[in-house]
């Protein structure tokens, strides 16, 4: 199993869910049982023995493979949702889309100092939402120790607005 091969399951839907976005649908690779556990064994390895104590997953398909990364890291994992999502009190953080601005939330007691956290969405595109997630984290006096991707779409820089935080991407498309 390789990272080609990896590459290959993932389908590239034109126009959707806009014209001129090439959506990236990692349902075929979810959906094998070889190359799921292989991309959650890819995205776990740099961080074992790190010291990480939680997983914080993007809303919707960072859930999937977060709570699996979790899982093999013997972490905790904790969801960030798009607003008005969680039921608790939330710490928010807008920022900037390329028309517009979105908002993200994360419960306000989800993480403390001394928590070690590692940030993971599947895809990374322009970077905006994981750079509004490891504000998240820090703003809860929380340490960001890396992101992890399935895929970074390299022509969009995304990885380049995350302020030099280490980035481990197991796919750059
Ligand atoms: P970003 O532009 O990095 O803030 O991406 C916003 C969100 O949309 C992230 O959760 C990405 O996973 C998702 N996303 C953005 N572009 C794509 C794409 N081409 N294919 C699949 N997911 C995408």
């Amino acid at each position: 199993m390789t990272s080609a091969e990896l590459a290959a399951s993932i389908r590239s839907v034109p126009d959707f869910p806009e014209p001129g976005i090439q959506f990236k649908d990692i349902t075929p690779l979810l959906a094998s049982p070889d190359l799921l556990r292989q991309a959650v064994r890819l995205l776990v390895s740099p961080f074992e023995n790190r010291g990480i104590t939680h997983v914080v997953g993007i809303e919707s398909r960072g859930f999937i493979l977060g709570a699996m990364i979790a899982d093999e890291l013997g972490s905790g994992f904790i969801p960030v949702r798009k607003e008005g999502k969680l039921p608790w009190q939330t710490a928010r953080k807008s920022y900037d889309l390329e028309y517009g601005t979105d908002c993200i939330e994360m419960h306000a007691d989800a993480l403390k100092p001394g928590d070690r956290v590692l940030i993971h969405d599947d895809v990374i595109a322009t970077g905006g939402t994981a750079a509004a997630a490891g504000d998240l984290v820090r703003g809860l006096g929380a340490e960001v120790v890396a992101y992890a991707f399935l895929i970074s779409l390299e022509a969009l820089n995304g990885i380049e607005r995350l302020g030099g935080a280490e980035v481990h991407a197991v796919l750059r498309l």
